[in-house]
């Protein structure tokens, strides 16, 4: 069998009310705590309250950063700093979607590491341990609960980049995965951070780093999100439902802490930066041409694949095989966010050209990617998904 590393020391707790172990296991973690939030959601359900109460109930002194945007930047990770070292926090308490959480990630490595968050974009070149880290997702995508990774926005030569730190000083000590605090996501963004973590579980399962035991994970993924995606937008408020798409998330999240992901999440990030689409629908823009790029001269894994998404497989040859495949997931994908609400500007050939020459510099996941990539392979992509 294959060699593998399996490594995850995140403490997680899953299912309703696991909430109410904020304060209890944050206490353990140091006394006093900086929380982490996003502009509005977390106080209009109540949710900041009943964590500050909770927290305060253990004898944790709580300090408050709220507002952090969407794809947060340097100089918002630079502001919660400040507060955390004016405050002399001892631990984070990250409440909100990947944003957020990534925001609390930044706010550690910075609490307890000199010079400013740059110095540490790329893999492992943390070198003092981030303050610990509870992680409370209100979102069922990212999975940054149980990952290694965070990712900001970082204005470079009057452009805006996203910039990851990867590294495993940065998987929270705690995790609470709480389907009821998914409750209150509308079905637009239900659906995009639904995709983020569809893509995430593919990504993993086809990557050349991918192994038996973290596919069991993205499989368990992938057949969730199928199976419940669309439901969770019709029944918002079924807990059952919710409950298989953050339990899928988590599965995703777990499994590209062990593997990262492709290409699709590689090209995405300047969908974001440079088009503003969020980064749900940038991924679901792409998953379709990548995954017929990467799929359509066949993978070792192609037929398990069609089976989790409920297709017959038997019988088929590779170009058939891949073909049933693709649909599947562009139905998948279409079904949930309608190509019309991508809302695209006009994208010009040369910013393509841009765009793709930037992945070519991306050694790391070109390697990830199942099928070996050129510069035109890209630009072609990128066209295929944005004209
Ligand atoms: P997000 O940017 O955290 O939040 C998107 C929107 O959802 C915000 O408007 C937020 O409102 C709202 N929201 C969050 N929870 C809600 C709830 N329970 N009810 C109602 N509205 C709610 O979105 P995200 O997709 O979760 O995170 C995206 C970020 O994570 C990106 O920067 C992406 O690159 C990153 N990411 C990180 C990892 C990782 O491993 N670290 C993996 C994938 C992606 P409020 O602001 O008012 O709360
Ligand atoms: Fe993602």
């Amino acid at each position: 069998m294959q060699r593998f590393q399996f490594y995850l020391p995140t403490k997680v707790y899953f299912g309703q009310k696991v909430l109410e172990n904020v304060g209890k296991e944050t206490k353990i973690l140091g006394k006093k705590a900086l929380i982490v939030t996003g502009k509005s959601s977390a106080r209009k359900t109540g949710l900041l309250q009943r964590v500050e109460k909770s927290l305060q109930r253990a004898e944790v002194e709580t300090f408050l950063f709220e507002g952090v945007e969407a794809n947060p930047s340097v100089e918002t990770i630079n502001k919660g700093t400040k507060l955390a070292k004016e405050k002399k926090c001892e631990v984070i308490v990250g409440l909100g979607g990947g944003s957020p959480l990534d925001t609390a990630k930044g706010i550690a490595i910075l609490s307890a590491n000199p010079g400013s968050l740059v110095d540490y974009f790329g893999r492992n070149r943390i070198k003092e341990t981030p303050l610990p880290v509870v992680a409370i997702p209100t979102t069922a995508g990212t999975g940054s609960e149980v990952t290694p990774y965070a990712v900001f926005a970082y204005a470079e030569n009057r452009s805006i980049r996203k910039k990851i730190i990867a590294d495993s000083s940065l998987f929270p000590q705690i995790a609470l995965v709480d389907p009821e605090l998914t409750l209150s996501l509308p079905a637009s963004i239900t659906a995009d951070t639904g995709i983020d973590a569809f893509s995430h579980a593919l990504e993993s399962y086809l990557s050349n780093r991918s192994y038996p035991f973290n596919d069991i994970l993205a499989l368990e993924a992938m057949k969730l999100l199928f199976n419940y995606l669309a439901k969770a937008m019709e029944n918002p408020e079924e807990i059952n439902i919710r409950s298989h798409i953050l339990y899928a998330s988590l599965l995703a999240g777990m499994a590209i802490a062990q593997t990262g992901t492709i290409l699709v999440h590689a090209m995405s990030y300047r969908l974001t930066t440079d088009l503003g689409l969020s980064h749900g629908k940038a991924c679901a823009l792409l998953l379709p041409s990548v995954c017929e790029f990467n799929l359509k001269q066949g993978h070792p894994k192609l037929t398990l694949l069609g089976e989790c998404l409920g297709e017959n497989m038997e019988n088929l040859t590779t170009k058939k095989a891949a073909e049933k495949v693709v649909t599947t997931i562009k139905d998948f994908i279409y079904q949930l966010a309608p190509l019309q609400d991508l809302k695209i500007k006009e994208v010009k050939e040369q910013l393509i050209e841009d765009f793709a020459q930037e992945i070519m510099q991306d050694k790391r996941k070109l390697a990830s990617n199942p099928r070996q990539a050129t510069l035109e392979d890209i630009i072609g992509m990128y066209k295929k998904a944005l004209w």
